[in-house]
């Protein structure tokens, strides 16, 4: 253990990157890098952490803004039950804690959105506590050269790992520590063809000695996607369009976007304009189909969206359910949608 935390404090010393909350103990500065680097590599979640920061600089301001402001600014990294958690917790710090973020470890972890991994990284880095923060970098680094072959995906697993990063710990600068085993998997033990020649680990490496770095970490289920299938509606009048808030216990709670119609496969248009569902969104006339774009795929962790967009024209009596939202074109890009949209919106908006 010696040798394994020696090694890695001082290739840390050397490599880490310098990155704004390296330099910062603000519990609510690493929370935020924290949450937004779930979603998304570094290089990109770097521009989102300076924004929220420069438009939220204390929790008492993220805290007094609007969902609509936080959703916007967190568009494009997805998971937007992150958002809203975070925002949600904001609120709550505030009213509750007085504005200042707690500073003992199971008050950190009681907070909604945050669990044992980013509990950990803010009760070590801000607050000096020997909590371990194992994420998925971890796991790769620890389960290599210790050779555990025990499954990250579950409990069991999950134990031996916490057990033995918890004993590694012990005696060191908690945050220094806990950041640079994620560095040190993020930059030099990565997935696929890690630099082994130079890695400082290599001579007490167990997946080096035995040629088994593509078998570790091992993981037990693969998870299943659910494929769906949306039918986007772009209404169009004039300048106008309709939109619609996402408000169902689904992805995307809180998002705007066209209203759609679910279907269970690949369906004709004929069968959207008579399925039950469009009832729902208008009873106007005359509409006309103006254009199908191809059917195209967007990947979440647990779902398969094919999704397209029918633009329809209309020209005769408009009539549409109360919660549409009527939006002049030039408006749209100040709602929130989800990021399946960007592109198509941006080609809707140049016509
Ligand atoms: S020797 Fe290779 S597999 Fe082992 S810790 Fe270093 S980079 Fe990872």
């Amino acid at each position: 253990m010696d040798f394994f935390n020696s090694r890695i404090h001082h290739w840390y010393a050397i490599y880490k990157r310098d990155l704004p909350w390296r330099n910062a103990r603000n519990p609510y500065f690493i929370w935020l890098s924290e949450i937004i680097l779930q979603q998304t590599r570094i290089d990109q979640g770097l521009a989102y952490y300076l924004r929220f920061t420069e438009e939220f600089p204390t929790i008492n301001d993220l805290a007094n803004a609007s969902e609509d402001q936080v959703l916007k600014l967190w568009q494009g990294l997805g998971y937007y039950s992150r958002a809203r958690n975070l925002f949600f917790t904001a609120k709550y710090i505030n009213q509750h804690h007085h504005g200042m973020f707690p500073d003992d470890y199971n008050s950190i972890l009681s907070l909604k959105g945050i669990g044992e991994y980013t509990a950990a990284a803010i009760a070590s880095i801000s607050f000096n506590l020997e909590y371990p923060a194992v994420d998925g970098n971890v796991y790769r680094v620890l389960s290599r050269f210790f050779g555990i072959q025990e499954p990250i995906d579950t409990n069991a697993g999950k134990k031996v790992f916490y057990e033995l990063a918890k004993e590694l710990i012990k005696g060191t600068n908690p945050g220094m520590h806990n950041q640079a085993l994620m560095e040190f998997g993020a930059l030099q033990c990565i997935p696929k063809n890690p630099d082994c020649q130079h890695c400082p680990l290599r001579e007490g490496c167990f997946a080096f000695g035995s040629g088994k770095i593509g078998d570790l970490p091992v993981k037990q289920n693969k998870t299943k996607q659910r494929d769906r299938y949306f039918n986007y509606l772009v209404f169009v009048h004039n300048k106008y369009t309709w939109l619609r808030q996402r408000t169902k216990n689904d992805i995307w709670k809180g998002l705007f976007e066209f209203p759609f119609i679910e279907t269970s496969e690949k369906t004709d248009v004929g069968q959207i304009l008579i399925n039950c569902e469009w009832g729902m969104i208008t009873n106007s006339s005359g509409i006309i189909v103006e254009s199908i774009s191809s059917w195209k795929v967007h990947i979440l962790s647990h779902q398969k969206i094919h999704y397209r967009f029918i633009k329809l024209n209309m020209s005769g009596e408009i009539e549409m359910l109360d919660d549409l939202i009527r939006v002049n074109k030039e408006d749209i890009l100040s709602f929130a949608v989800p990021k399946l949209l960007e592109i198509y919106i941006d080609e809707f908006l140049k016509k």
